[in-house]
């Protein structure tokens, strides 16, 4: 009776000189309840894993489901991409920003690699992320973790032959973010093809909980895949690296003329025509088992993967190719 009462007041309001007194109070009351909303949604920053683990427990047994993203920070739009994938498929996202030294077969590349967390943060609040963790070294490795990761022949070519140790550390970082975060689902970027690939893997053989769903590569206006390493680049190498998907591009086109290997070979010596671009391989692979293929008309999907050096700075990127 209450409600009517107020209803049949309000309407009445419509028709008299109160109206727009009592339009702006209902705005005002609207923008403020919205404000609140928002502040409820304040994504938590977490550095501690037993916190995090405490927090995402407690939203667990509230029935939530939780997406998660790992990355090493100096996020782009590809980074947010999955962020977006995870936010429209669960409850919760966590992402996480470590830039994990045990992956690094370079030290250099370590040292060098872009730490911006300030300009993360305002980033990840864009997306709505709720949790960011940001665990410091000793957080992610109290001790020596010495546990070694059989990724079968998957690790034996491109990047696992040109970064030994690379995915054993990425393995290992991984796993342990498993544990802290157990997600139901987490979210990897097709951009680093050979990693999804062995992050499916060890899922599947450690029996971790989680659905690995694989999102596609975002890229620039000029097809450069996007990249935190991307910002390391000159002016003037910036003005190069386009090359490197665009003549992934024209190498579909060519490979209806051409052999696997003089579709290599015409890719390589594309590219290294470019005095500041060199190919350290291009391999073109069964999607399955990451094998390289000799053969077009073999019926499993294809994909072309590339890593390029530009001075000190290192690419990758990779194309599909249709049977
Ligand atoms: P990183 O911070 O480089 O370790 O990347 C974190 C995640 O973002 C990985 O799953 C990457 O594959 C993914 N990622 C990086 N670049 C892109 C991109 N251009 N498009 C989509 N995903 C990406």
């Amino acid at each position: 009776m209450l409600i009517i009462n107020k209803l049949l007041l309000a309407y009445n309001l419509v028709d008299n000189k109160y109206f727009y007194s009592f339009f702006f109070k209902t705005l005002i009351h609207i923008t403020f309840i919205s404000y609140i909303c928002a502040i409820l949604k304040v994504m938590k920053i977490v550095s501690n894993r037993s916190d995090l683990i405490q927090e995402l427990n407690l939203l667990r047994q509230l029935g939530k489901t939780i997406g998660f993203v790992p990355t090493m920070g100096a996020l782009h739009e590809g980074h947010l991409s999955l962020m977006r994938y995870s936010n429209d498929q669960n409850d919760i996202t966590v992402v996480s920003i470590f830039v994990n030294p045990t992956q690094f077969n370079d030290k250099k590349d370590y040292q060098r690699y872009p730490r911006i967390l300030d300009e993360d943060i305002k980033k990840l609040e864009s997306v709505s992320c709720d949790f960011l963790f940001t665990p410091s070294e000793h957080e992610m490795y109290p001790v020596k973790d010495t546990r070694e990761f059989d990724f079968g022949n998957l690790d034996k070519v491109m990047e696992g032959k040109f970064r030994p140790g690379h995915f054993q550390g990425v393995a290992l970082i991984v796993s342990k973010l498993f544990e802290i975060v157990n997600p139901d689902f987490a979210y990897f970027g097709e951009k680093d093809f050979q990693q999804v690939a062995i992050i499916k893997h060890i899922t599947k053989k450690l029996d971790f909980p989680v659905e690995i769903i694989s999102c596609p590569i975002l890229r620039e206006t000029d097809g450069l895949a996007m990249s935190s390493r991307n910002m390391l680049l000159s002016i003037e190498e910036r003005k190069h690296v386009p090359l490197i998907f665009k003549t992934l591009q024209e190498a579909q086109q060519k490979a209806k003329n051409l052999s696997v290997d003089e579709t290599k070979n015409w890719v390589v010596c594309t590219i290294n025509n470019d005095s500041f671009l060199k190919v350290e391989y291009f391999e073109i692979v069964d999607e399955t088992n990451l094998q390289p293929i000799n053969k077009w008309e073999q019926k499993t999907g294809k994909v072309g993967c590339i890593a390029v050096h530009v001075g000190n700075i290192r690419l990758i990127d990779n194309i599909r190719f249709n049977s």
